[in-house]
């Protein structure tokens, strides 16, 4: 072997060994995290897998989602996918001089040269954008990265090297076929025309070739300690991604003998998922963008918070490499802070903007239960929400002697009596705190009432026997309390045979539908949209009267992002006589959190702009008299925000369900 192949050997060797060196680091620290991984295996369903790996990975379509920059992406990643070929073949070259992929065939060579060719102007133009984007437009959410400047450098770097190389190479050696790479011809004729010798040109393209290989190399070494990691981790994320949207929280045992611990206090307390998650970052911003907490002024970014996760996994390298878990430090520190955590409003925005499907909610989540369950450490005015639930089974201050007293007079019957009389009924509705007590929202309950009677549904309340679903516990972290009504409402619509259920409640609607299943009931649950739309397509319920009203429609997180309805409700408003519907920009999945999930409904909103106020702001743009919801909380929500902009004499909110009673007889 010739001495320079030999150099050349020795160099890929060692930037090999210093990479997997340092991957290995990656590796064992994803392994030495023991927290589980939410939503079950990763590894089912392998032809939805490998579906979801190719239309995302190979056809970038998660990355399109945003023109510009999915564009820009995807001429980067395929130009290097393409030129991965030719640094290759360069690499065979120094080891085995003369080497080339000509045995392919003089025109399948040409035609590979052509495509190289235009790859690599092709990436000099999306790294082109990128450093426009980052240096002149400077979106927010992509902050300021000396790490991509590195990159972006380097990987302009390479391309120009490789255009170098080959106008030196051109010149050096003439060939009839050089003529496709017509860029590189072009900058051979400058060469010429300065006088450049054929002997020059050939030490010039040898110079170039082992930059380009040097460069390359160093790439390779940079990328596990860079925001690069992505080009090695996106690709496995995805094929480990959740399938589905976002459907529920993890069941944690609270009787796990060995349990001394719950939720995630440390980053030891997260999964090998988690870790994959943090390493496939690629600093986009689109979750932050997107996040309602952010866009009003909250400490919560939720690519901050993977980026502080990150931190603290590193930080924590030698404990977590060791063995020593018990010297692992908090995630709640300087970075991470108790504000942080309780900003969310779990409405996923966040996973649905991420290209590398990322789940940054349930971190959050976890998080929150190892402050509440092991810390008591939450938001001072949680402490009555925990205390109204556990003795009123509800939010709310209110008897629970009272639950059912939204009825009288509507001639409603409970569960109890159905079953003293040995009849049957189809659907149990879900009342739901909020439809039981607050005011506003027993109006929709009984405009609820008023179509399912019309259609000739038979069905009934639980009355009395409900309790609250657990949710806004659950969601703020207090998984005990949660637990506690879950089993007893399950207790009950167990011993009632219960197994349709119907509920105007987004969170009930998620919780029954999605969480409830981990605690021994199976239920058929739906949303009073679907059902609506439903019983308005068999032609059940007919809406003939004209509502004259100008629309815009708020979707919910929970039907929306969660549970990926958002036709139901749009098919109901358009088969109402004269309604006009006014879509905003913001809307399905792009749609803004009125500010109540997460149990941001029970807690105080000190900083920043109210997240109510905002999203009323967009929804005022569609200039309708009525924002139509499908949420007690939203309704709510988007109320008091009409009355911050003063406009309660101008525009109101309503249920869909109050819509289609009035366009109903
Ligand atoms: S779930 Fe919503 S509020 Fe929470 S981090 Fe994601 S985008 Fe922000
Ligand atoms: S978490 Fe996802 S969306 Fe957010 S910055 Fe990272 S890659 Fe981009």
């Amino acid at each position: 072997m010739a001495i320079s192949s030999l150099v050349f050997l020795a160099v890929v060797l060692g930037a090999t060994g210093l990479f997997a060196y340092k991957a290995s680091i990656l590796f064992r620290l994803a392994k030495a995290t023991k927290g589980p991984v939410w939503s079950g295996n990763r590894m089912d369903r392998l032809a939805e897998r490998v579906e979801t790996f190719f239309t995302n990975v190979l056809f970038q379509k998660a990355v399109l989602k945003k023109k510009k920059a999915g564009l820009m992406h995807v001429a980067i990643f395929w130009g290097f996918m393409i030129i991965t070929i030719e640094t290759m073949e360069l690499f065979a070259y120094e080891l085995f001089p003369g080497f080339s992929l000509s045995f392919i065939g003089e025109s399948a060579y040409a035609t590979l040269r052509l495509i190289q060719e235009l790859f690599t102007l092709l990436v000099l133009s999306g790294v082109g954008y990128a450093f426009y984007r980052r240096l002149v437009l400077r979106p927010e959410g992509l902050g300021k990265s000396t790490d991509a400047i590195i990159i972006l450098s380097l990987t302009s770097g390479l391309m120009l090297a490789l255009l170098a190389m080959r106008s030196f190479h051109i010149l050096a050696e003439p060939n009839d076929n050089n003529a496709v790479m017509f860029a590189s011809m072009w900058i051979s004729g400058i060469w010429q025309s300065l006088g450049v010798t054929p002997e020059v040109a050939s030490t010039m393209a040898a110079g170039f070739r082992w930059f380009h290989h040097l460069l390359v190399l160093g790439f390779m070494v940079y990328i596990p300690s860079s925001k690069h990691l992505h080009v090695l981790t996106a690709a496995p994320n995805t094929f480990f991604r959740k399938l589905e949207t976002p459907k529920g929280m993890r069941k944690v045992n609270l009787e796990a003998e060995d349990a001394t611990s719950f939720g995630a206090g440390k980053i030891s307390d997260l999964s090998w998922k988690d870790t994959l998650d943090l390493y496939a970052c690629t600093e986009c911003g689109r979750c932050q963008d997107a996040c309602p907490a952010w866009n009003t002024q909250k400490p919560l970014s939720p690519k901050a918070l993977v980026h502080d996760l990150k931190d603290s996994l590193y930080e924590n390298k030698l404990a977590l490499l060791s063995g020593k878990t018990d010297e692992v430090k908090p995630i709640l520190g300087s970075k991470i802070t108790d504000d942080v955590i309780w900003a969310c409003t779990s409405c996923r925005a966040c996973e649905s903007a991420c290209p590398v499907f990322i789940e940054q909610t349930d971190k959050i989540y976890e998080i929150r239960r190892n402050m509440v369950l092991m810390e008591s450490r939450f938001p001072a005015e949680l402490q009555t929400v925990f205390k109204n639930i556990e003795n009123n089974f509800s939010p709310w201050a209110m008897s629970p002697d009272e639950r059912d007293k939204w009825t009288e007079g509507l001639e409603v019957r409970t569960m109890a009596q159905i079953a003293a009389s040995g009849e049957q009924v189809e659907y149990l509705f879900w009342v739901g705190c909020a439809g039981s007590f607050d005011d506003r929202s027993k109006k929709v309950s009984k405009a609820l009432v008023s179509i399912l009677k019309k259609s000739g549904i038979k069905f009934a309340i639980l009355g009395k026997e409900e309790k609250c679903t657990g949710d806004p516990a659950r969601r703020a972290g207090n998984e005990y309390l949660a637990q506690t009504l879950i089993q007893e409402n399950v207790n009950v619509l167990n011993n009632y045979g219960v197994k349709k259920v119907v509920t105007a409640c987004p969170h009930c609607f998620n919780a029954l539908k999605n969480e409830w299943k981990d605690f021994g009931i199976e239920l058929e649950v739906i949303h009073h949209t679907q059902l609506i739309a439903e019983l308005i397509r068999s032609g059940k319920i007919k809406p003939t009267k004209a509502v004259d009203e100008k629309v815009t429609y708020h979707d919910s997180c929970y039907i929306g992002r969660w549970n990926n309805e958002y036709n139901a409700p749009r098919t109901i408003l358009a088969s109402v006589p004269q309604l006009k519907v006014n879509e905003i920009e913001q809307n399905k999945s792009n749609g803004m959190c009125c500010g109540a999930g997460g149990s941001r409904m029970w807690m105080e909103e000190h900083i920043g702009t109210r997240i109510n106020v905002k999203r009323t702001e967009q929804l005022l743009e569609a200039k309708a008299g009525v924002v139509a919801a499908n949420c007690p909380f939203c309704i709510t929500m988007l109320t008091d925000g009409i009355k911050t902009k003063e406009l309660t004499d101008k525009v109101r909110v309503m249920d869909v369900a109050e819509i289609v009673d009035q366009a109903t007889v």
